[in-house]
């Protein structure tokens, strides 16, 4: 596939690093398997559009910098970067187990990860300061930071909301997984972040508001960094958690929970019939 994919083979392979994810997650026993389907048409845009990078040479400094902010969703970012050929995609298979790199919150010691992360609310000012040095060094790389909803809870995100149009971080794009959904209930229970758009405005980032789902909308607004611009730009993509899998949809559940045998299967035949 060239690095330019088009819009439905990049479908295919957001599909594809849910199946990937699915089947870590399920060898390993492990969580987040919602946090991550959420994220997957994004991932698979920034992977295969929009993010210029090379795998063969994953430190090249000019290459776009990615943060996962939402470290507890790795599974289906090592997918991607082996997917994309930063390692074999065999290798997935160690994800979890005892004494492998593919931990189960995101290790920068894994080719193409550039921050490790899980205690939230540390990739938006990472990045920050990612984009500024960019900025300070006259290079034109860009920076990509993905938080989930339920973070931004974490006060550090809104210093670094206030920090970024202030230093002028046209550079920068914050990717909000909207899924409504966090760890311990809804985020109109916990926390509401409502009416988020118009916070971030408020804050003088370049909003704009998409299906997180929808690729040819993602592709756009992924590439509106442009030289005109000033401030940071801000995508708050509303999503659904567990996107893929019927049973897995909206359901708190599935941000812990791990999939017996009998849902594997059931959840594999689903995703399987998307393709
Ligand atoms: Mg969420």
């Amino acid at each position: 596939m060239s690095e330019k994919a088009s819009d439905l083979a990049i479908s295919i392979i957001a599909n594809k690093l849910r199946v990937n994810t699915l089947r870590m997650i399920h060898r390993a026993r492990a969580s987040h398997i919602g946090s991550c389907f959420s994220a997957a048409e994004i991932l698979a845009c920034l992977y295969w559009d929009t993010l210029l990078i090379n795998p063969m040479l994953p430190n090249d400094p000019s290459r776009d910098r990615f943060v996962l902010s939402k470290g507890h969703a790795a599974a289906i970012l090592y997918s991607a970067l082996s997917e994309r050929g930063f390692f074999p995609v065999e290798d997935l298979e160690s994800y979890c187990q005892d004494g492998t790199t593919l931990t189960g919150h995101v290790n920068n010691s894994v080719p193409g990860v550039e921050v490790s992360t899980g205690s939230l609310g540390h990739g938006l000012p990472v990045g920050c300061g990612l984009a500024l040095a960019a900025k300070r060094d006259g290079s034109a790389w860009r920076t990509f930071v993905l938080v989930s909803d339920g973070e931004l809870d974490e006060g550090s995100n809104w210093e670094a909301i206030l920090f970024a149009p202030f230093h002028k971080l046209s550079n920068l794009v914050l990717i909000i997984d909207y899924n409504k959904i966090q760890s311990f209930g809804s985020v109109s229970e916990v926390l509401e972040l409502n009416p988020l758009a118009d916070k971030l405005r408020a804050f003088h980032w370049n909003v704009t508001e998409l299906d997180g789902h929808d690729i040819p909308a993602l592709r756009v607004a992924l590439n509106v960094i442009s030289a005109e611009s000033d401030i940071p730009t801000a995508i708050l993509a509303h999503t659904v958690k567990g996107k893929g899998v019927s049973f897995m949809e909206e359901s708190l559940l599935w941000h812990y929970k791990s999939p017996s045998n009998e849902q594997f299967l059931a959840a594999l035949k689903e995703l399987e019939g998307r393709q």
